[in-house]
């Protein structure tokens, strides 16, 4: 049986972007009679509110959206997460670092998805341990992997490239995990079969496919989404006025008629779907 998620951070309020994520992982589990689970992604301390993973569940129903099994929330594994941190400790993979970004920024000279390429700076000094965050070997990992595939049902099979990340942090300084880490356990902890997620994370999944190879995690098939976009192309944010599904909801809109519209193609004026993938075939 398959099973998708719709894993909002609640670190800002939800908007028709997450609307439409929600619609596609919700209808691809009815398509096939799977489940649909939902994950808040609330390890971010700094940045996370339980008013706003409130709302997001509220949000949800209002549109329509029943999810399958309790709600997942991220912060409830860390004792998991850090442990598989370990792991990868133990393995050798991991190292020290206590670089700022703008150390980083200063000493980089490659670009990578993410920003700058980490230029291994603490690599080669032995960093303390205490108070540090904690980078992949990048190059050991590969070693000890070989060539990995992963395969999205809408861009087909693609080979894992994650070393244009370079040294990416698994562990933050504040946190034992990050969200590459988190989100690859808890997919694997959850029993999701097909990550579903918008196009803006396709880059992050050669990381998540190394991960899972590395501590031995099930790999599922992703369906990573067109996003909606405003016209000019730039992703949706509140701070354009695109108001949010709980400003919506308040105002006596009807969700169930807006999930409806996103699953039609039939967006409110001024948005339309970026490139990729629509919905459904
Ligand atoms: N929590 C992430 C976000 O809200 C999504 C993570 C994922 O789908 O893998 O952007």
């Amino acid at each position: 049986m398959i099973a998708t998620r719709f894993a909002p951070s609640p670190n800002g309020s939800l908007h028709l972007g997450h609307a439409y994520a929600a619609v596609v992982a919700h209808d691809l589990a009815r398509a096939h009679g799977g489940l649909f689970r939902l994950r808040i992604e609330d390890i971010d301390g700094a940045r996370s509110r339980p008013e706003l993973a409130r709302e997001a569940l509220d949000d949800l129903a209002w549109l329509g959206l029943a999810w399958d099994g309790p709600v997942r929330y991220q912060s409830q594994r860390l004792a998991d997460h850090a442990a598989a941190g370990e792991r990868l400790k133990s393995l050798g993979l991991l190292y020290p670092c206590h670089c700022t970004r703008a150390e980083i920024a200063a000493a980089a000279t490659t670009m990578g998805p993410d920003g700058p390429v980490y230029p291994g700076t603490c690599k080669h000094r032995a960093a303390a341990p205490e108070g540090a965050a904690w980078r992949l070997d990048m190059g050991k990992a590969l070693a000890l992997t070989g060539p990995l595939n992963w395969y999205d049902e809408c861009a087909g099979l693609q080979a894992a490239d994650p070393a244009r990340f370079g040294d990416v942090v698994l562990l933050r300084k504040d946190l034992p995990a990050s969200y590459h880490l988190a989100a690859t356990l808890d997919d694997a902890a959850d029993g999701i079969t097909l990550v579903t997620r918008g196009l803006d994370l396709f880059a992050a999944t050669h990381i998540h496919r190394l991960l899972q190879a590395l501590l031995g995690l099930p790999v599922p098939v992703w369906h990573h989404h067109a996003l909606l976009v405003e016209t000019d192309g730039r992703k949706l944010a509140k701070r354009r006025g695109s108001p949010s599904l709980a400003d919506r909801r308040r105002a006596g809109e009807d969700g169930r008629a807006i999930a409806q519209a996103l699953r039609e193609g039939t967006f409110p004026a001024g948005l339309s779907l970026g490139e990729g993938v629509a919905l459904l075939p």
